[in-house]
């Protein structure tokens, strides 16, 4: 029986609905609607938790509207809301969730509370039309870095994660040094594109360590020192709204700095990947690769080069979006909080499978 499902994902700065039928383990998307706060944002600096719930509240409605519009469908054949209720800013997070419990109110639909990373991860399904088990999740967003042994919708096991930044934030703090604004790991991944990634040598956080474990605070650090030495690399505001527009006019040193950081930023990813395979006695268990940074070009490539059977979420659901929440509640709809209990849900519960207190488990509350 096809299930109508309605995803809504605000986590952080993305508000994101997705209206779509899942049957069988396949899901046929309806209609799809994001809006980004990017912009707003940059004024910011980074994402202010308070604004970005400001904005989710003014967009949910209209984008609601929108995608039962197109997807020509009624509110009152909604049988499953799935929202994103766990990792998150809180306020951000209760937007959506108080959205889903006023639908629920008028429709009396079930809901399930997302874990936003395993929803990154099992977006693959959107992309290859199923979910198989098991596969090692690549994680790599804005919030999170991690590797994981992923057997079931629910079952995660984490070989390795980073100790302080994620990829996505390596990216963006390194953007805000050279005055790209927030976010900026795609106006990176462009301007790499025409830079010389050999051109300076960023180091490689725990490089010669016998651990899965990332770290990126070196990288950055080191991008720091060497812009205080060539401070003229640094970006007006003026410059930077240029490059925004076309990244190829950016200086040649500029693009190579680009390379170059970037290069190291993926360096970690690969030899750490590695490195699980290595210490877990993985052999050749597939790769399932999410989050916001799966969308960098030269780490798609690299992947590709160095491991058999690496499979990447399609770009348009690695950022944030609602696309993923409602896949993955799909695959969780039998364990769905019903009405009227799920009226009872906060912005911290999330489906669970517990499997023991160990503390390398992700255990999902
Ligand atoms: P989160 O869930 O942590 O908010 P997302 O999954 O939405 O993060 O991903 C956002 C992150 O992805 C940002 O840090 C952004 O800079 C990064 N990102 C987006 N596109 C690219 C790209 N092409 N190359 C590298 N990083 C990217
Ligand atoms: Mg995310």
């Amino acid at each position: 029986m096809k299930t109508l499902c309605l995803g809504i994902e605000t986590s952080c700065d993305d508000t994101s609905l997705c209206l779509l039928e899942h049957e069988n383990g396949t899901s046929s998307i309806l209609s799809f609607k994001t809006f980004s706060q990017e912009t707003i944002l940059r004024e910011w600096g980074g994402v202010v938790p308070e604004i970005a719930s400001r904005n989710h509240l003014e967009k949910l409605l209209p984008l609601l509207k929108q995608v039962f519009e197109d997807a020509q469908r009624s509110i009152d054949e909604l049988k499953l809301i799935s929202v994103t209720t766990h990792p998150g800013l809180l306020g951000p997070l209760l937007t959506g969730l108080n959205m889903a419990k006023t639908l629920a109110l008028f429709t009396k639909a079930s809901i399930v509370p997302a874990n936003h990373l395993m929803a990154h991860l099992e977006a693959i399904g959107l992309t290859q039309g199923y979910n198989s088990y098991p596969y090692l999740g690549v994680l790599v967003s804005g919030g999170h870095t991690l590797f994981a042994k992923v057997t079931g919708p629910l079952e995660m096991e984490i070989l390795g994660t980073t100790l302080d930044d994620a990829a996505g934030e390596a990216f963006d703090k390194g953007g805000k040094l050279l005055g790209l604004g927030y976010p900026a790991g795609r106006i990176i991944d462009l301007l790499a594109g025409y830079g010389n990634k050999e051109a300076i040598s960023f180091p490689i956080g725990l490089k010669d360590k016998k651990t899965a474990n990332l770290s990126y605070s070196g990288v950055k650090t080191q991008l720091r020192n060497y812009l205080e030495k060539n401070p003229e690399l640094i970006l007006t505001p003026d410059q930077r709204d240029l490059i925004l527009k076309d990244p190829s006019v950016a200086s040649q040193e500029f693009k190579d700095v680009c390379a170059s950081y970037q290069h190291a930023i993926v360096n970690a990813i690969i030899l750490k990947l590695k490195m699980a395979f290595e210490l877990n006695d993985l052999k050749e268990l597939p790769i399932v690769v999410g989050g916001g940074v799966a969308c960098n070009r030269y780490l798609r490539i690299r992947l590709k080069e160095n491991f058999k059977n690496v499979s990447v979420v399609e770009p348009k659901y690695c950022t944030d979006n609602g696309a993923m929440i409602a896949h993955y509640g799909c695959l969780l709809q039998e364990l769905a909080i019903p009405f009227p209990k799920c009226l009872g849900l906060d912005a911290r519960d999330r489906i669970i499978s517990k499997r023991g207190e160990k503390e390398n488990q992700l255990v999902l509350n």
